[in-house]
């Protein structure tokens, strides 16, 4: 694998593989890897003759300066599990590579930005709008692969993608989970045995969601029994439960009128904050 830390020898790379026809398929992470970023990797090798993998860990988009300390930083078993995944090209700048100069831009996103996330996260959604814009010039990739994990995200950066005429083709990768059913995430990991245990309630709580708005179709009455089944965990803080169009986030209030429903949840497990979602009807 290729490692870059600057972006000149990079794009010299890159074009180098663009003037031989090669396609380019992207994966921006924050390292501390998982099967979840692997599962990325894999979806860019299939449709692409080159994979680069991108490890930041942006500090502009934390709104909590203690999340962004604590995040985990483990770069070199992060290089041995691109390797093993046969991953061509990794991206690892620092941050004086990446922001010369503290960015001033502000975006505003309309709607994404003041719902699930974006009420909780201020300022969450304009970090993210930087540093896959920079990093999108800077790769000027063919395809993207994001997180259906990062819904919002996703949504996000399709926002960009369409109204920043990058025109890049986006990818949406299924969550990978552990066997419990959390959410694999590079968070999981400041955990304590006891959270790590309780955080798989999170998805619990998604499953019975789903089945009693399938069977009930009734939102409100879903969310309660979900928040009511966290509410017996004391390690769990509930920040949201929603319930939502999965391809604008707006509020569902009749399930049979949308072509695809997110039940999304975030919460503290712990000190811990994670998000999760699970899609309400199943695509063959
Ligand atoms: P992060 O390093 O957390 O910024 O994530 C980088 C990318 O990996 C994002 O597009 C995430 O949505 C995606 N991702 C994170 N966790 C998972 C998961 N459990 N399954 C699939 N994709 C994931």
């Amino acid at each position: 694998m290729r490692i870059f830390e600057d972006i000149n020898p990079l794009q010299a790379f890159l074009r180098s593989k663009k003037a031989n026809q090669e396609n380019i398929g992207f994966v921006p992470t924050m390292g501390a890897l998982h099967q979840g970023h692997i599962s990325l990797i894999n979806a860019s090798k299939v449709e692409n003759d080159i994979t680069i993998c991108s490890i930041y860990v942006n500090p502009e988009q934390f709104s909590n300066p203690t999340d962004l300390v604590k995040y985990p930083r483990l770069l070199q078993e992060d290089i041995k599990m691109l390797e093993a995944a046969s991953c061509d090209v990794l991206f690892c700048p620092s941050d004086k590579v990446m922001y010369p100069e503290r960015p001033k831009l502000k975006i505003d996103f309309g709607f994404l930005e003041t719902t699930m996330e974006g009420k909780f996260r201020q300022g969450h959604f304009t970090g993210v709008a930087i540093i896959v814009s920079k990093l999108f010039h800077i790769v000027n990739p063919d395809r993207v692969y994001f997180g259906q994990k990062d819904l919002q995200q996703f949504l996000i950066v399709k926002q960009i993608n369409n109204e920043l005429s990058f025109n890049l083709q986006l990818q949406c990768v299924p969550i990978v989970r552990e066997q419990d059913g959390l959410a694999m995430s590079s968070r999981n990991s400041r955990l304590d045995k006891k959270e790590r245990l309780t955080a798989a309630q999170l998805y619990q709580s998604l499953t019975i969601g789903k089945q009693n708005l399938l069977v009930t179709e009734n939102v409100f009455d879903t969310k309660n029994k979900m928040a009511h089944y966290l509410s017996a965990f004391n390690d769990i803080r509930v920040e949201y439960i929603e319930i939502v169009d999965a391809a604008d986030l707006n509020v569902v209030n009749d399930i049979t009128q949308h072509e695809q429903v997110a039940l999304c949840i975030a919460a503290y497990v712990g000190n811990v904050r994670l998000i999760d979602n699970i899609l309400l009807f199943n695509i063959d």
